[in-house]
């Protein structure tokens, strides 16, 4: 089932402070993403190689998927011919791969690199010496990927001055970095924490639950 009332709301913030919202559809039936989309979204981010590849034959070509959930390297080849942006590159040799799948495309995939930003031990992602390393090191390596900007998640808190604090340290990252490398999209913030990660300076949010409802527990 899909929130209207929720999905104005959101689409009226994020087209007041320029922030693309991703409507996170994972576990989500094909009806209600194209629910979603006859309401007008077009962004959608999905976290399972498997699941994307099988909704997006149901749906209309003109959606923009966008790659979210942690991404093996052997399942890059499933999902570089369509993929709008991988949201989760979190070491050289992903990316590595991605630009290969992209070459053999002849096409360029943009991408953002993964930040760990949570205090939680399971969160993926890469930390800031880990990004400069990596950006140094690929630079001109790899014509067929545009790293784009970063990705993070915030620890799974409600404590907002810590919540603060991880998101402000992504966009001091993001802000250090953006100059040299023409990054475009931070891509901060999800149901319980948007509002607080766009005012940190978020212009990417990914949200599911507000949009669709809570997802069953696999
Ligand atoms: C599931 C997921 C989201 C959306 O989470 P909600 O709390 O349902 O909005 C956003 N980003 C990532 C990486 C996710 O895995």
């Amino acid at each position: 089932m899909v929130n209207k009332q929720a999905y104005e709301k959101l689409t009226q913030i994020c087209g007041d402070r320029g922030a693309t919202l991703v409507a996170v559809s994972k576990m989500k039936s094909v009806a209600d993403i194209k629910a979603l989309y006859d309401l007008g979204q077009r962004d959608f981010g999905e976290n399972y190689v498997q699941e994307l590849v099988s909704k997006k034959d149901e749906l209309p070509a003109d959606i923009r998927w966008h790659y979210i959930g942690h991404l093996q390297s052997n399942k890059v080849k499933y999902i570089a011919s369509f993929v709008h942006l991988v949201h989760s590159i979190d070491s050289e040799k992903l990316l590595k791969e991605v630009n290969k799948q992209a070459q053999k495309l002849n096409r360029n995939i943009p991408v953002l690199l993964q930040v760990h930003i949570a205090r939680e031990e399971t969160k993926f992602g890469l930390d800031a010496a880990e990004v400069t390393k990596l950006l140094e090191d690929v630079a001109n390596k790899y014509p067929h990927v545009t790293i784009r900007g970063l990705m993070g998640m915030a620890s799974f808190v409600e404590d907002d001055g810590q919540l603060r604090e991880e998101f402000e340290g992504l966009k001091a990252l993001y802000d250090r970095l953006q100059p040299d490398y023409s990054f475009t999209t931070l891509s901060m913030g999800m149901s319980g924490d948007y509002a607080l990660a766009m005012q940190c300076g978020s212009n990417m949010v990914r949200i599911g639950s507000l949009l669709f409802g809570a997802r069953n527990p696999i």
